[in-house]
């Protein structure tokens, strides 16, 4: 079982798209309390990696093949760091990472923002050619814009709805496939 019932979002998208698979590198962002890296190591076994950044602790019990971090995206420290610049480039970059929110409506939609775009910024740094990014966004006046953004980085971006629950109803997944900048196969 697993620690958060999120998790059937990420596995809905793996069925769908095809995401996760033995061997693979992944980097879950905002991973606490834990169910997508916990899934996601399932998926890529003991031979892959998966590599988890959140700002909360988690007493989650993760297997050998995971890297759980206690740290900020926007100022990373020296572990987590190091860990990205050993393990990278990765497969997969997932973030489910969403804002304390504050019941101002513009601070929300600007702190989603924040955390999306340095999201992207990760995925830049240490994304695949060829990899894939799932993304979680709030429905609001930067979600059309995100989404073009997207598309210049990659062949094919899909949006995912999952059933919603009341306090989930506006968010969506963004799901970008083949990575056309980085490192890797082709050389880009
Ligand atoms: N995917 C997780 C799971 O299945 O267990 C649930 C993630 S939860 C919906 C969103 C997480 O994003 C929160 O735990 C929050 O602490 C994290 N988060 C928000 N801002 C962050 C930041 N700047 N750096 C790292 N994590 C952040």
């Amino acid at each position: 079982s697993y620690p958060a019932r999120s998790v059937y979002k990420l596995k809905e998208m793996d069925k769908r798209f095809g995401l996760l698979k033995p061997g693979m590198k992944a980097l879950d962002l905002g991973a606490a309390p834990g169910s997508w890296t916990l899934y996601a190591a399932e998926r890529v076994g003991s031979k892959g990696i998966v590599v988890g950044v959140d700002l909360q602790e988690t007493d989650t019990k993760f297997p050998e093949q995971v890297r759980f971090f206690v740290d900020d995206v926007f100022e990373p420290r020296a572990g987590f760091r190091n860990a990205l610049e050993e393990v990278a480039p990765f497969d997969i970059v997932l973030s489910d990472m969403a804002p304390k929110t504050t019941g101002n409506k513009f601070t929300d939609q600007a702190r989603s923002a924040n955390l999306v775009e340095e999201a992207l910024a990760l995925v830049q740094a240490c994304l695949i050619n060829g990899g894939n990014f799932v993304v979680k966004i709030f429905m609001g006046p930067d979600a059309d814009a995100y989404r073009r953004e997207l598309m210049q980085h990659f062949r094919s971006v899909k949006t995912f709805k999952p059933k919603s629950s009341r306090s989930e109803s506006k968010e969506i997944f963004y799901v970008g496939l083949g990575f056309k900048g980085g490192r890797g196969a082709q050389g880009a």
